[in-house]
């Protein structure tokens, strides 16, 4: 069987606890790689560059694109975010599954270049748990979360085009719900059809 990793797309709305939920899965299980993401937004507090994202100029960024480091890419809330090539294809490659945290037009761009990805939108049990959890994070002026929360609400009309939804209470449940989805994704017959064209051609020949 081939031992290629999948591309994994987690997406939801800004304060849905995307964050916590892939931590909480790559704690629990070592399958997975997660991808560090190129963006021009300022770190915020306690984030360090090469570990929650690769902090760039514009200019480095723009370099990037015209010289295709980066497998899609995106404006999100006035900054460019996007996904580093190299490391994605290598970890696939090493057969790990790769975490893309990104936002839903990188998505769309992920699931037109590779079919095969699968696709996750984490949601909050409510609208108003997400601006409660906007808030408590507290490290958004309330101009940026009133920018993330009208961008929730054009992003929820894209929802449709994803593979599957996860709602995101509790966290330790609904980690194992996206690593049992990921796992059921390593099975699915379009994955598996060389897979299947071997065994047919042992079965001929037995
Ligand atoms: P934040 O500024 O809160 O870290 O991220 C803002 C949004 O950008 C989130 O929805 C996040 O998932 C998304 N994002 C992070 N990295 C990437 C990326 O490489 N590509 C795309 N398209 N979106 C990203």
């Amino acid at each position: 069987m081939s031992e290629q990793g999948i591309l994994v797309v987690v997406s939801g709305f800004s304060g849905a606890g995307k964050g916590t939920l892939i931590k909480a899965m790559l704690d629990r299980y070592h399958s997975y790689a997660l991808s560090v993401s190129a963006t021009t937004r300022a770190p915020r507090e306690g984030e360090a560059d090469g570990r929650e994202y690769f902090f760039v100029t514009r200019e480095k960024f723009e370099q990037m694109i015209e010289e295709e480091q980066l497998i899609e890419h995106a404006m999100y809330v006035n900054n460019y975010y996007g996904t580093p090539r190299q490391y994605v294809f290598q970890q696939m490659a090493d057969g790990k599954d790769v975490i893309l945290e990104i936002e839903i037009q990188g998505a769309l761009k992920i699931k037109e270049r590779f079919p095969e990805a699968l696709l996750l939108f984490v949601m909050p049990p409510s609208a108003d748990e997400l601006r409660r959890r906007l808030v408590g994070r507290g490290t958004e002026s309330e101009e940026i979360i009133d920018k993330r929360l009208h961008r929730a609400a054009e992003e929820a009309s894209g929802i449709t085009s994803y593979d599957y939804i996860l709602i995101n209470d509790k966290v330790e449940q609904c980690a194992q719900e996206m690593h049992e989805l990921i796992q059921a994704q390593h099975r699915r017959v379009s994955g598996n059809l060389d897979f299947i064209e071997q065994m047919k051609a042992e079965l001929k020949a037995v």
